[in-house]
């Protein structure tokens, strides 16, 4: 197994640092404080990072094509447009159900976001997967999710992998890009013993599944079959998420959590909620943008 570092790019002591995603049109990282209910965009040319508070907790927010951010919050999805800081509703899938919020969250390479749910008290099989269109209407994909996180889809756009944290796997589907639908669910893999729980997750140019991990330390890449190829050492115990960026696509973004850290924790940990930054030797596919 391959060790890798990562250093710390933004100090940004963040609560719940979350949902890293880069834009290639800005040369930014988008991604969010959930707990302080924050989207930011960090210029690592500059290291200026800029925050939009937006009221709801933040799950995710991805890049629209129009320039603006799609977000999923307590109150389902709302478009922010960066420029006014105003925040617009797009639709709650989940308005009977005011105790869940949205989690992780990506868009797929036909320009639909595809996003899970979970309850705020962590309560068990509460969430669900659902897919915002286009069109803006959105469909559910399928319930009984605890802590929905991590997603990626194969270059061939014929299989996807999914975490649902508690269960300390990676499930696969097949995937049918052009309906945006999935099915015939099973377990990739799970996470070895001592690696902590699964989180974000992105895929890279070999079909690599890079794994943040909750609890763990760090940032592991897989092969889709379980074999742990790399570790990314991070000085913080709670990784959530992971994605490519930079100019070439080949620098490995990575979000940490402080959230649950005591004053010897934090003393311990003093990058905790920071940012970092990986040069794993591998690049990955460009962010797609939500076409909607
Ligand atoms: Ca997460």
């Amino acid at each position: 197994m391959q060790t890798l570092k990562a250093d710390c790019v933004l100090d940004a002591k963040a609560v719940l640092g979350e949902g890293p995603v880069w834009r290639a049109e800005t040369q930014d990282l988008v991604w969010v404080d959930i707990e302080s209910a924050r989207v930011c965009c960090f210029y690592p040319a500059t290291g200026e990072n800029k925050t939009w508070d937006v009221g709801e907790k933040p799950g995710l927010a991805v890049p629209a094509k129009k320039g603006d951010l799609i977000l999923g919050t307590s109150a389902g999805f709302v478009r922010l447009d960066l420029a006014s800081g105003e925040l617009s509703p797009i639709i709650d899938p989940e308005q009977d159900l005011p105790n869940n919020r949205f989690n992780d969250g990506k868009v797929d390479p036909e320009g639909r976001l595809w996003a899970g749910t979970m309850g705020m008290n962590e309560a068990p099989n509460v969430g669900s997967l659902y897919r915002l269109n286009r069109n803006l209407s959105a469909d559910k994909l399928f319930d009984q999710v605890s802590i929905s996180n991590g997603m990626a889809w194969t270059s061939d756009h014929k299989t996807f992998y999914y975490i649902d944290s508690p269960t300390r796997r990676v499930d696969v589907f097949d995937c049918d890009m052009a309906g945006g639908s999935v099915s015939n669910r099973r377990t990739a893999f799970e996470l070895p013993s001592g690696m902590g729980y699964p989180d974000g997750m992105c895929i890279d140019n070999e079909g690599m599944l890079w794994v943040a991990l909750w609890q763990g330390w760090g940032v592991a890449r897989f092969e889709p079959g379980g074999a742990l190829l790399a570790k990314v050492e991070v000085p913080v115990e709670c990784v959530t998420s992971c994605c490519f960026g930079g100019e070439n696509w080949d620098e490995l973004y990575i979000t940490t959590s402080s959230r649950d850290l005591d004053r010897t924790g934090r003393a311990e940990q003093p990058l905790a909620g920071g940012v970092f930054r990986c040069k794993p030797g591998v690049s990955g596919p460009p962010t797609n943008l939500f076409l909607g």
